[in-house]
């Protein structure tokens, strides 16, 4: 089995990208390990795709895994996490606002941590996206009884095996730490670099993200209300062969 998958969800980031590979391959090479990295091109209308090709072409540790249209974040990181085969999977953006160089440390976490979750303790993002980031993480912990920082902040690293029973929906990236907690999985958060993005544009702005945002989040306190919560105390004649 490959050591790490590195899952990039990829939308109209050509400018990035000749960038983000030879960094993020350096970085993968001094850790010594076997890696594969996908890119999951979520329908860019740019040269996001051939560019991914070339990679691949000369360099067989790349994948691409292209959705036929654009589907989000949320379902280009699901289809990267389906296809990844790596023991450890890492996640991280394509626009040179994660920095490679925190991997190594990520990864480290999973010795005692089932994930590990970036905190950007100095964000380089405009006035308003930090302001309001912050408001979001301060609701967003209050009316889900969490208590994680930067839940934006999608630079992280799982045990793949964990990943298996996450059912995510359109916006969900935002929530996976907390519904790893809900299963019972360790969740560690740990400070990470954060650069300024350089070239292209965030895909969000501060209203397609508010509003939507906020319905998923009463649904996710819901489902972590009613989340099924039991130990089996005895099951006299179960049949042993049943996995
Ligand atoms: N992205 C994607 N599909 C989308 C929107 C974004 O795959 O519909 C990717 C995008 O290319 C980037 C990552 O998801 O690699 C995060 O997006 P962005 O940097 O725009 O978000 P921000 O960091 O500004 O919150
Ligand atoms: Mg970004």
């Amino acid at each position: 089995m490959l050591d790490l998958s590195v899952v990039i969800p990829v939308y109209n980031e050509e400018e990035n990208l000749p960038h983000l590979w030879p960094e993020l391959r350096a970085v993968l090479e001094r850790m010594r390990i076997s890696f594969e990295v996908v890119f999951v091109d979520d329908g860019s209308r740019d040269r996001s795709a051939e560019i991914i090709r070339g990679f691949r072409a000369a360099d067989p540790r790349v994948r691409l895994v292209r959705l036929k249209a654009n589907a989000g974040e949320t379902a280009a990181t699901d289809a990267g996490f389906k296809s990844a085969r790596g023991r450890h999977v890492v996640t991280m953006d394509a626009d040179l606002q994660n920095d490679p160089g925190d991997i190594p440390m990520l990864v480290r976490h999973l010795e005692q941590w089932d994930c590990a979750t970036g905190w950007r303790t100095r964000r380089d993002d405009s006035v308003v996206r930090r302001l309001s980031s912050r408001v979001a993480n301060r609701i967003r912990n209050a009316l889900s009884d969490e208590n994680i920082q930067d839940s934006g902040c999608t630079f992280r690293a799982f045990r793949r095996e964990c990943l298996r029973s996450l059912e995510l929906y359109r916006g969900f990236h935002r929530f996976i730490p907390t519904l790893l907690k809900m299963r019972g999985y360790r969740v560690v958060e740990v400070p990470v670099n954060h650069r300024p993005r350089r070239f292209g544009q965030s895909k969000y702005g501060i209203r397609n993200r508010a509003l939507t945002a906020f319905k998923d989040l009463l649904v996710v306190r819901w489902m972590k209300d009613r989340v099924l919560r039991y130990d089996i105390a005895e099951d006299l004649g179960g049949d042993p062969a049943r996995e």
